[in-house]
């Protein structure tokens, strides 16, 4: 017992010494004591747990601001998704942090961000009690560039953590779209997005509560729409997942969030 022990410490110590720790966001050297792939300086960065949020759309809000009901902007709105988790805001060293992640290139790196998040919102994410775990879908032609989309190795891995199936074909984009950034107006963006994503005839939701999982929230546009079809689909409820809220500079000034609410009555 002593000997494997000390082999498994004297291997540590020779495997770091080969190989050095670094943080996957900043490069520097990891010590022992930080358990994650990111240091403890980047950790606290990215992490949004230091800022008030909404307990429904997960934006930054001011102070001592009850939102169980949501916040100024959320609660006057219909979601066709329930909530909405995520690590942090969408600012830097985050948002450089995911851009590196999509390609599809950075694998541990997306997986660092993913433990970091599970990490922060695993009580949350637990008491859900979801049954299913849903990436947000690519095209396929996206695919050939990036044939592992980060957003299905985040699905994956919070599906390992909360042992929930992970399910990626039972959502389909069969329609390639321009980059949501890119449209300027709410009209935009919902046209864009408009019979973009469905749900195959053979899927069989049956009242499922389903986690949907991408790697950033923005307008709430894309999870809205793919939450919209999923309940129509049967779907009982939706919640989402990310790793990052975007809040604009304009909503930053005013301590509120710009999420879009749907075009549709959504029900349930
Ligand atoms: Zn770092
Ligand atoms: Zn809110």
């Amino acid at each position: 017992m002593f000997q494997t022990g000390w082999m498994r410490e004297l291997t540590r110590a020779l495997l770091d010494f080969a190989y050095p720790r670094i943080c996957l966001i900043c490069g520097s050297a990891l010590h022992e004591s930080e358990k994650f792939e990111v240091c403890d300086v980047c950790h606290r960065e990215v992490s949004g747990a230091k800022f008030p949020r909404c307990q429904i759309c997960s934006g930054t809000v001011g102070p001592y601001l009850n939102t169980v009901n949501g916040c100024a902007d959320c609660s006057k709105s219909s979601f066709a998704f329930q909530s909405v988790q995520s690590l942090g805001p969408y600012e830097e060293p985050l948002r450089g942090a995911i851009l590196r992640t999509k390609t599809g290139s950075d694998s541990a790196l997306t997986s660092a961000l993913t433990d970091l998040l599970w990490s922060q919102e695993k009580e949350r994410l637990s008491s859900l009690g979801v049954d299913l775990i849903v990436p947000v879908p690519h095209h396929w032609i996206d695919r050939i560039v990036s044939p592992r989309p980060p957003v299905e190795l985040i699905a994956e891995r919070l599906g390992g953590f909360l042992m929930v199936p992970v399910e990626h074909h039972i959502l389909r984009k069969h329609r390639r779209t321009p980059k949501q950034r890119t449209m300027e107006t709410v009209t935009q963006r919902r046209q864009n997005l408009r019979a973009a994503f469905t749900v195959p005839k053979q899927a069989i939701l049956d009242g499922a509560h389903i986690l949907l999982v991408d790697d950033v929230l923005t307008t709430g546009t894309t999870c809205q729409r793919v939450s919209s079809e999923l309940k129509k689909a049967g779907a009982s409820r939706v919640d989402v997942v990310v790793i990052a809220r975007h809040v604009s500079q304009q909503s930053q000034k005013s301590d509120r969030v710009t999420l879009e609410s749907s075009e549709e009555a959504i029900t349930g």
